[in-house]
């Protein structure tokens, strides 16, 4: 079996009105405009794949990924044994630097026809299941402090154990709205907090500390991404767990923040490491450093989401327990462009026992939500 060509499908899926994302240096985001990617084979395997591209992040969006990927990365594929997904995806580092996303499109890709040849969910390639579930949390967005208190108890009442707040937009604001949460929410549910990089070095200790009565259990990306010696001194500094998204994409970085102690979680995507195996090299690394990892989300749809929640099942350092797991994006969205997805509960987000990824597009929704033009 050899690669015979990839397909790339810009696609633009709306958000729920009341769901739009807005937060500290991300601004807000009203839809996803995503790429898929087919990886056809001469046997009629295909494999599909999603970037989840987004410019704010990574400076990758649709345009370039398809450019990408069709310049580079299929001319590279074609002819080529698509099992050979180590050999494939190594050479993957040297197509072009950067444009991780776009990479795990089409990492994602490989790995749904290794399953569909096998006969085997992906989870089952990747060593099998450690947990029988992976525990997800909620995300409230950073809007006035009712309306953060109304999507917290919504997402309690949906069955969600932990959840997050986006603050770093204002302090005051910030510390209002994690009190309105922590009261609509109670006692019993996880909270923590993300910043995305929004708070400055000299005020963000002290907006921590005046969040701890709230009781929190973490605080994610305070600084910017490149803050990192900042990080380590505030690290040193709180008394709950600090956790790196932003300021960690790939292997090195997260090699970086070790050395420098900046963080104790790590927050990885398969989006930002570059493919499955790659986060998971992230996570087996934080473990031997003494980190812990959770799984973050760019709103994923049900392609990319599925393929979290086989690293997440399967790979062991995941702490999803202790930092539950932000396997969220198809909440988000009133349609999905997957047939059947993955069970991708309030809380907890399960796989199948389906081959591959074990998701198919729905190729009518695909269609709906295609970007023609351009
Ligand atoms: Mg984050």
């Amino acid at each position: 079996m050899v690669i015979s060509r990839i397909e790339t499908i810009p696609v633009s899926v709306p958000l729920k009105p009341e769901l739009v994302i807005r937060s500290g240096r991300g601004g807000s985001h009203t839809s996803s405009p995503f790429l898929l990617v087919k990886v056809h084979t001469d046997e009629g395997v295909t494999g599909i794949g999603e970037a989840s591209c987004t410019p704010r992040w990574s400076g990758e969006d649709q345009v370039t990924g398809a450019h990408l990927i069709h310049t580079y990365l299929e001319p590279l594929l074609r002819g080529q044994d698509p099992l050979q997904l180590e050999r494939l995806t190594q050479s993957f580092r040297l197509a072009f630097a950067g444009n991780y996303f776009t990479k795990s499109a089409v990492e994602m890709a490989l790995w749904d026809i290794a399953g569909k040849v096998a006969g085997k969910p992906v989870w089952q390639l990747l060593g099998g299941k450690i947990r029988g579930s992976v525990p997800t949390k909620w995300s409230v967005s950073g809007v006035e402090p009712d309306k953060a208190a109304a999507i917290g108890a919504r997402a309690v009442g949906q069955g969600f154990k932990a959840m997050k707040v986006k603050v770093g937009l204002d302090p005051g604001g910030d510390v209002a709205r994690v009190a309105a949460v922590r009261e609509a929410i109670g006692a019993g549910i996880k909270l923590g907090v993300d910043a995305n990089g929004g708070w400055q070095p000299d005020t963000a200790l002290a907006t921590i500390t005046r969040l701890y009565e709230n009781n929190i259990a973490f605080v994610e990306q305070p600084l910017a991404p490149d803050e990192l010696v900042a990080m380590a001194n505030m690290r040193s500094q709180l008394r709950v767990p600090l956790i790196a998204d932003e300021s960690v994409y790939g292997l090195g970085d997260a090699k970086v923040i070790a050395q420098l102690k900046a963080a104790d979680a790590l927050s990885i995507y398969i989006g930002k490491a570059g493919g499955i195996e790659p986060a998971r090299q992230i996570a087996e690394f934080a473990a031997s450093a003494g980190m812990k990892c959770t799984v973050g989300s760019n709103l994923e749809l049900g392609v990319g989401s599925a393929a979290m929640v086989h690293l997440a099942l399967a790979t062991a350092g995941i702490a999803a327990e202790e930092f539950p797991c932000d396997i969220i994006g198809p909440f988000y969205y009133e349609h999905d462009i997957v047939r059947e997805p993955l069970p991708i509960k309030p809380g907890e987000a399960h796989g199948n026992e389906r081959p591959g990824l074990g998701v198919e597009l729905d190729e009518e929704k695909v269609e709906r939500y295609r970007v023609r033009g351009g």
